[in-house]
């Protein structure tokens, strides 16, 4: 019993493992739904301030929710973590960049 090595590699913590990774499969589901959309607008506001890019106009914490992101390319999918493809713009002027288009979809989506 004395001469017991300290450099023991344990690899046997059979139920705690199963544990763990159950919680955190649990934790990436549960993560997946939510940062479907809200996700990139929050870092986009992050990169790129809490000011239109179109109008200069600026908000704060209180109005940040009339600050919309527009996709440069038009593509809701296309969200480089970096911003490149993100333009942060109030709604009267995001509307106005989707005048041709049709916006309703995507300001629905933005309203919580
Ligand atoms: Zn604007
Ligand atoms: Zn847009």
């Amino acid at each position: 019993m004395k001469n017991r090595p300290y450099r023991i590699h344990k690899k046997h913590p059979p139920q705690k493992k199963g544990c763990d990774e159950s919680i955190e499969e649990t934790l990436k589901k549960l993560q997946k739904p939510g940062s479907k959309g809200s996700d990139y607008r929050e870092r986009s506001l992050k990169i790129h301030g809490l000011i239109c890019a179109k109008c200069g106009r600026e908000f704060d914490e209180k109005t940040r929710n009339l600050l919309t992101v527009h996709h440069r390319d038009g593509n809701h999918l296309n969200n480089p973590p970096d911003g490149s493809n993100w333009e942060n713009l109030c709604i009267y002027c995001h509307d106005d960049e989707h005048s041709r288009e049709l916006l309703g979809n995507y300001l629905s989506d933005q309203k919580e």
